[in-house]
């Protein structure tokens, strides 16, 4: 196994819960409602790749994973994407939006076959030259809920869930990439806890991604983000906060 290396998700909070950061060679997954701020940490973890402050990288890998500028791809499910808040995060902490801009290639998927090919399509582009250390998938399992719908085409959806999360996880392994990913829940987070797990793709998500993060909504701009089931870290609880200014303590 190569060394990992860590990419800050904007809060202290919330990268000590995770031992530093959004971890490389791993899968994490941003659970949550509607508007819990899950696109806003994806497009804060786009920013953060451009900002040398923000990256922890161990000495003995730091030559090969800075050879060429740092580049994310910002797989887009639900047209969610938006170059300008990406522009206003930057500003915020210095840096210039339009570097920013130029280094997240951002993808449009208008299904799950569309989602599925340009995670697939990635590793042509790293072979390109392209020097990928950030992807992002937003959201993971929405096309697959719209599109899969019913008892009799779980076992279907399931399946290429995670023929899609093997291709991610991969991804993650043989570059050495941070692999973040969404996964809308309707559900009340008790729910969500319980035996009987609503968010779609529970299970294959569950085993497929190596952390797996809650974020609801507390008052005003407050969030919760509750680390769960991890392999080796303890469940644990950060508070953080989403503003004009992006992701923060
Ligand atoms: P979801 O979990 O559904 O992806 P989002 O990440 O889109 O949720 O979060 C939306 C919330 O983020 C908004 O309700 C608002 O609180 C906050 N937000 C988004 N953009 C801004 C902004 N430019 N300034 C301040 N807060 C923002
Ligand atoms: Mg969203």
């Amino acid at each position: 196994r190569k060394t990992v290396w860590k990419l800050s998700t904007g809060s202290k909070e919330l990268d000590s819960i995770l031992d530093g950061g959004l971890e490389s060679q791993s899968v994490t997954e941003f659970a949550g409602m509607f508007g819990s701020g899950k696109t806003q940490i994806m497009h804060q973890a786009c920013v953060n790749l451009q900002c040398d402050d923000r990256i922890m990288i161990d000495d003995n890998i730091k030559d090969e994973i800075l050879q060429k500028p740092l580049k994310a791809v910002y797989i887009d499910t639900e047209g969610t994407f938006r170059p300008e808040r990406i522009v206003q995060m930057a500003e915020a902490i210095g840096i210039d939006g339009k570097d920013v801009l130029d280094n997240t290639f951002v993808a449009r998927a208008y299904n799950s076959d569309m989602q599925m090919l340009f995670a697939e399509k990635i590793e042509d582009l790293i072979k390109e030259g392209h020097n990928i250390k950030l992807v992002v998938v937003d959201s993971l399992t929405s096309t697959f809920r719209n599109e899969y719908t019913g008892r009799g085409k779980l076992a279907e959806r399931q399946q290429k869930l995670g023929r899609h999360m093997a291709t991610l996880n991969k991804l993650a392994d043989l570059y050495n990439c941070v692999v973040i990913v969404t996964n809308q829940v309707a559900a009340r987070p008790d729910a969500f806890f319980g035996a009987s797990e609503q968010a779609i793709g529970g299970h294959i998500v569950g085993h497929a991604a190596t952390f797996r993060i809650f974020l609801r909504k507390a008052k005003g701009d407050k969030r919760v983000a509750k680390l769960y089931d991890s392999p080796h870290l303890p469940d644990a609880e950060a508070m953080f906060k989403i503003t004009e200014k992006g992701v923060h303590d």
